[in-house]
């Protein structure tokens, strides 16, 4: 008999067990807009022209080896990672003071900046926003933290919470770790505008609070690379201390080669040099050091001009897709004549909308037209293409009726 004999059958993840049922469905109609992966006109994944032609310069360059990486990774990546997300003219890079490292895709590198913190910072508390991506709050209880929420979205409104944000930061213990989404809010699609940022920024400047970014989407919100880095830019233009945790997922499409990178900015270089040292003694024990490949992809495209040039225009056509889908599926609402107001399709930012549909409304699109999202509503724009837009709509349509 094993010795697991009890064990007890897990529940799926809620977000990727939508693609568990989805593709044990066998009808032909079925649409699945659960995961946050991006899917071309067609419905296909999509592998970016830039990163075929990377792939070439490194297979063809024999002078490539599979050797182990240094733990903190690919050192030209960490460079450019930190130079993409911060600014090239960034004071803190160009005074030394950013420690980055290469860890696998977003959430090792919320991981890794987690398991830092809560070795060796004097606040173990973490507020995310309510609600926030539903790994979040299990990835920082097992580094070590304690999570507390701020409110962050208000049903009613459909936006941004922005009173209960800083109500709920102003009464936050001082020095605690704020997570941020960068841009593009995954699961709302709710942005905090430029003037509220600041606003947010100096209440957390004045009370110490510290900020630890989320960059899944930077590109993948507005087309452009330095418009979803602004939130970021402004808490290091104020000389202040911040973690940044970076993923290529989507803005690449490399989703399972698992690259991301960790920087933070601190405010001298001897601090950044320690820092470093010690994230190297968070990722040995985890998985010595980081894989090549992914790495050297963004590491060829991003200190290549044409090759940069080229991944921004299919950045910006990926993007520009998400936000006709929106148009579309807001104009099929309209023409179906669906009560409700559903103008938020189009206000929200990113990859996702959170439409406002409850558990039953969704239970009942799966059930009845055999369309795949989380049980709270949000839908992955990315996933939908013209073709599927009436099925969705007719979709929503029946389930609010
Ligand atoms: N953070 C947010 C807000 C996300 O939506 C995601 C992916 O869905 C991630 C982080 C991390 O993704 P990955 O680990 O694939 O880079």
């Amino acid at each position: 008999v094993s010795a697991f004999a009890n064990i007890a059958q897990a529940p799926e993840d809620p977000i990727l067990g939508v693609t568990v049922a989805y593709n044990k469905d066998p009808s032909p109609i079925k649409v699945n807009l659960g995961v946050g992966a991006y899917r071309t006109e067609e419905g296909k994944p999509l592998v970016l022209n830039v990163v075929r032609r990377a792939e070439q310069l490194l297979i063809n360059d024999p002078s490539r080896v599979k050797e182990y990486l240094p733990i903190t990774g690919l050192a030209d990546f960490n460079k450019l990672s930190a130079k993409l997300i911060l600014g090239a003219d960034s004071p803190a890079i160009q005074e030394n003071r950013v420690a980055t490292v290469q860890c696998l895709s977003g959430t090792g590198s919320l991981r890794v900046g987690g398991e830092f913190l809560a070795r060796h910072y004097h606040q173990r508390t973490i507020y995310i926003p309510q609600p926030t991506w539903g790994n979040h709050p299990k990835v920082f209880t097992l580094a070590g933290l304690s999570v507390k929420y701020y409110r962050y979205y208000d049903p009613a409104t459909r936006g941004l919470h922005f009173h209960g944000l800083m109500e709920d930061l102003g009464s936050a213990p001082s020095g605690a770790i704020v997570l941020l989404h960068a841009c593009a809010h995954n699961p709302t699609g709710v942005d905090p505008t430029l003037d509220q940022w600041n606003q947010i920024r100096q209440l957390m400047r004045s009370k110490g609070l510290l900020p630890f970014f989320d960059s899944a989407y930077q590109g993948f919100a507005s087309g452009s690379l330095d418009a979803d880095a602004e939130s970021v830019r402004m808490f290091v233009a104020d000389g202040g201390e911040l973690f940044a945790a970076q993923s290529y997922a989507k803005n690449m499409g490399l989703y399972g080669e698992r690259v991301g990178a960790l920087s933070i900015v601190c405010k001298a270089a001897d601090v950044a040099k320690r820092v470093e040292s010690q994230l190297k003694l968070v990722i040995r024990p985890m998985y010595s050091n980081p894989p090549i490949h992914g790495a050297s992809i963004v590491a060829t495209i991003l200190k290549d001009r044409d090759m940069y040039n080229e991944w921004t225009i299919e950045l910006k056509a990926m993007a520009d897709r998400i936000i006709s889908m929106r148009k579309e599926l807001s104009d099929a609402l309209r023409v179906r004549g669906t009560p409700g107001d559903w103008s938020h399709i189009i206000k929200q930012i990113g990859m996702f909308t959170f439409t406002g549909l409850n558990q039953e409304q969704v239970a009942f699109m799966t059930k009845e037209y055999h369309i795949y999202m989380t049980s709270d509503g949000r839908i992955s724009m990315a996933g939908l293409s013209s073709r599927t837009v009436p099925h969705l709509a007719d979709a929503i349509h029946a389930a609010v009726t």
